[in-house]
């Protein structure tokens, strides 16, 4: 089989073995990622939002400490001089509400006065105690906190850090973002929709009336909370997780600093859009795989073909081996691993038990040779020994496909030598007839006298072209030197007939038979010729 054949055979058997698998574990992971999406979203949502809560808060802090040390700010406070404060930080504060890092830097002097709010400098000045959960506790513990909550300007998210000289508390430092930062920041993680649900009664009670307004009038109230979202949603927020047709609700709990309820960040994800992202993904990965997987499955049917293709060449080099009779070139029996390989062996055992019967054959017919079948007046053999040499000859040629060729030589009007010259001298020609026969035949050929002045010559492994060949030269040897005994001379002449065992004959006699039907014709076509 042709390298060209063997690859496109294994490329044919890769995509249907591997196309199975794929088609198989492309199912399984599908239907498998939608369970897990489902157990798995609130997981994934609720870790998303304390992470970003969690950065958020380390950047706050760091920021509130740099302020609550800064050498300027130290220095405002100690002069109670809100220009300095003004004049230091403003440029700080520009530059990271622009880049929407802060909302607010709100400055207080010990207990919660107001000093400088960066966010609203109308607010520097009042007291804010009552607004200022977290102030008042710094003021006791001197420890910074992170917390949600809800003042006069808007609800958000705050660090607040004390400012201390030498050992002592003289104000704090507040950084803040709006709430809606987290939504922005959810969106852009691929949620559907943000809905803030917060608090209605608190933000009434904390937020400036104006700055109420603004905020719901771009929400809608539900129950105790004031929905702010893109969509309308219809969102029961009892349970944390909640699945409506295809969306999904993950509802993440908000506290302010003292574990009051201030209402919930609702994540809304499209499950349909969740999905057909994941395929996506999977997709890219799978086609990977897939490739592989197609590589893998090619190198290893390609080597496999080579593997069988090997032992069939070594089966066809036995079998060419034994059609050319090589038997001692014939290869040992090897431990047979596959019923290739078994094969291969039995082929091998057949083939020594051929040759030992051939062997056999072969010193049987050398045999007969020595034995008495000698015809008295010519040397040669005589029929008795056809009998027996002829069955081994023809089983022989059937078993190793080797041809003979029979010639049937008739001596040309000999009655009418025996009438001219008398017998004697007709004895004398069968004798040198003989003679001259065996100088142009091999060693191994045989010459029977199949009776009278009628001969057979059988010659062994050769074929009529060559067979043909040798009837000439017989043909030439007996006709161009005339047959002398003392004063008696006669030019003779033969007929030839020719065959070889066909198919269909079921013994030497049937061969033999052709030849003589061959022999007739040459002596009614006018003697002194061969037909074949
Ligand atoms: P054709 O060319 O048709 O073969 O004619 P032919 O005369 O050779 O054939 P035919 O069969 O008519 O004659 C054969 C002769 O061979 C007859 C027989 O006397 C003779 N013959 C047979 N055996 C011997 C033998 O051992 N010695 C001698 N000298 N003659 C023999
Ligand atoms: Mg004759
Ligand atoms: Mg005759």
């Amino acid at each position: 089989m042709r390298l060209k054949t063997r690859v496109f055979l294994s490329l044919f058997l890769t995509f249907i073995v591997s196309s199975g698998v794929i088609f198989f574990a492309q199912n399984q992971n599908l239907k498998e990622i939608k369970s897990l999406v489902e157990k798995d979203i609130y997981e994934h949502r609720k870790v998303e939002i304390e992470f970003i809560i969690e950065q958020k808060g380390k950047f706050l802090l760091s920021m509130a400490k740099f302020l609550s040390t800064n050498k300027s700010v130290i220095e405002a406070y100690l002069n109670d001089d809100p220009e300095i404060l003004k004049r230091e930080v403003e440029p700080l504060w520009r530059s990271l509400k622009e880049m929407r890092f802060i909302y607010e830097i709100h400055f207080f002097k010990r207990p919660a006065l107001s000093f400088v709010n960066f966010a609203n400098p109308l607010s520097g000045g009042k007291d804010l105690e009552a607004f200022r959960k977290d102030i008042a506790m710094i003021s006791k513990s001197f420890q910074p906190s992170k917390h949600f909550l809800i003042c006069r300007s808007y609800p958000g998210y705050r660090v607040t850090y004390p400012i201390i000289y030498r050992d002592r508390l003289i104000g704090s430092v507040s950084v803040g973002i709006d709430l809606n930062v987290f939504r922005d920041f959810l969106k852009k993680l691929g949620a559907e929709d943000v809905i803030l649900a917060l608090n209605n009664k608190e933000l009434k009670r904390y937020l400036l009336p104006k700055n109420y307004e603004k905020l719901s009038s771009k929400g809608k109230i539900k129950e105790e909370f004031l929905l702010i979202s893109d969509m309308d949603h219809e969102v029961d927020l009892t349970d944390k997780v909640e699945f409506k047709s295809n969306r999904v609700y993950s509802k993440y709990l908000i506290k302010d600093i003292e574990g009051k309820k201030l209402g919930y960040i609702v994540v809304v994800d499209n499950l349909d859009t969740i999905l057909k992202s994941i395929k996506k993904s999977v997709l890219y990965k799978t086609m990977l795989s897939i490739f592989m997987i197609y590589l893998l499955f090619f190198f290893l049917t390609l080597y496999i073909l080579n593997l069988i293709f090997k032992k069939i060449e070594k089966i066809k080099k036995i079998s060419d081996l034994l059609k050319e009779k090589k038997f001692h070139m014939l290869p040992q029996k090897s431990e047979a691993k596959s019923k290739i390989d078994e094969l291969k062996n039995n082929i091998i055992d057949t083939a020594c038990e051929l040759e030992k019967h051939i062997n056999l054959l072969t010193k049987e017919i050398e045999n007969y040779k020595d034995k008495a079948y000698i015809d008295a007046l010519t040397g040669a053999f005589n029929r008795h020994f056809l009998e027996e040499y002829g069955k081994l000859l023809f089983e022989k040629s059937r078993l190793t496909h080797t041809s003979f060729t029979v010639l049937l030589i008739d001596i040309d009007n000999f009655k009418k030598i025996n009438d001219t010259h008398g017998h004697d001298f007709g004895d004398y020609v069968l004798g040198e007839l003989v003679k001259r026969i065996k100088s142009v035949i091999r060693e191994k050929d045989m010459i029977i006298r199949m009776g009278g002045e009628e001969i057979a010559v059988i010659l062994q492994e050769t074929g009529l072209e060559n067979g043909y060949r040798i009837a000439k030269k017989i043909l030439e040897e007996i006709k161009n030197r005339p047959f002398v005994l003392g004063s008696k001379s006669a030019i003779v002449t033969v007929s030839i007939g020719l065959s070889e065992p066909n198919d269909s004959d079921k013994n030497i006699y049937d061969t033999i038979k052709r030849a003589d039907e061959k022999l007739y014709i040459a002596k009614k076509q006018g003697k002194n010729r061969i037909e074949i």
